[in-house]
């Protein structure tokens, strides 16, 4: 394979943009890792962004003390592989510790994840998410099949027992927690066998809800190479019964917090929705607050919801403000 990729390949340090306000956004994004190491058979990331690099650690203090000061209670962290974050730093750290640093310093009133690998979703990062009152119980993984055939012409490094026994863990451990996947289909050698066991483990799995989206090429990469190439119209048969499945997760999850109180920041006003402000709760639940109980935009607030609708929850139900 020749991917001609230049200097990037030696890059150390990480770019961050000196942003510092997410104007008309309630949430702000902080990108603290970058590159990756992993080269999965499909992904060109490697070769374009390079080894994985993170943000030193003060220096990730200060851009959420700043982002807060400048208004935004929920900050998400970012990274092409989060989970990697810290692993290059000298000294070594990761995540969960700067995760315990920002509730210990209580430098922002929300931490949500980006995205972050099932292998990389420790028992200590699980115990802290179900205990801490900064961190959203929200996950994010980037499962991408279900078949432990597929998972290994992919280069991933799990196989679907492991991911069915971590979610267990962590649906046991924090049972509210919000989970979604990212799943591809029509992946090289995906035959009828190995989509229907990602189907029945997506299906049977406690997760909230998909992303789905069609395996393409990306010229460069080991999977151009494998046979087995999946006709266009099987793919899109494939994601339509996957995302079909996300859409009852989805409303199934929503149903379960009716008449439960939640925690929700609320956004701004979307001009075709006359009568109600969006939000979303900690495990990433939207939530729609009626306009005329909403204190302002860009509050925490708490609610009972109502009613769910298309997975998102209804209420007139705010019971304080945090
Ligand atoms: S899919 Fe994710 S983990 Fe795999 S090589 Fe790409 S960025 Fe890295």
């Amino acid at each position: 394979m020749s991917v001609f990729a230049g200097d990037i390949m030696q890059a150390k340090e990480i770019s961050l943009m000196s942003v510092t306000r997410f104007p008309g956004h309630t949430r702000a994004f902080l990108k603290i890792q970058d590159g990756c190491d992993s080269f999965c058979s499909y992904c060109i990331i490697p070769y374009a962004r390079g080894p994985s690099r993170s943000l030193p650690e003060a220096e990730v203090i200060k851009n959420i003390v700043k982002l807060n000061q400048a208004g935004h209670h929920e900050v998400v962290l970012t990274g092409i592989h989060l989970g990697n974050y810290g692993h290059d730093l000298t000294p070594q750290t990761n995540l969960l510790r700067v995760l315990e640093a920002v509730e210990r310093q209580k430098n922002v009133e929300r931490l949500r994840l980006s995205s972050i690998e099932v292998t990389e979703i420790s028992d200590d990062l699980i115990t802290f998410m179900a205990e801490s009152k900064t961190l959203c119980r929200h996950l994010h993984i980037p499962l991408q099949s279900g078949d432990s055939r597929i998972l290994a012409l992919m280069r991933r490094n799990y196989d679907a027992p492991f991911v069915k026994s971590l979610l267990y863990k962590l649906h046991k451990t924090a049972p509210d927690i919000g989970i979604g996947m990212d799943v591809m289909v029509g992946f090289p050698g995906e035959d009828e066998v190995a989509f229907e066991n990602t189907r029945q483990l997506i299906e049977e799995l406690p997760v909230s809800y998909l992303h789905v989206f069609p395996y393409s090429e990306r010229p460069g990469t080991r999977a151009v190479d494998l046979p087995g190439k999946v006709e266009d119209r099987d793919k899109k048969r494939r994601a339509e019964i996957l995302r079909t499945i996300g859409k009852k997760k989805r409303q199934a999850f929503a149903q379960l917090f009716i008449g439960k109180e939640l925690s929700v920041l609320v956004e701004g006003e979307k001009k075709n929705d006359q009568d109600w402000n969006k939000g979303f709760s900690s495990n990433y639940i939207p939530v729609m607050i009626e306009r005329s109980r909403v204190p302002a935009a860009n509050t925490i607030v708490r609610v009972v919801p109502e009613f769910v609708r298309e997975g998102k929850l209804y209420t007139r139900h705010i019971i304080r403000e945090q």
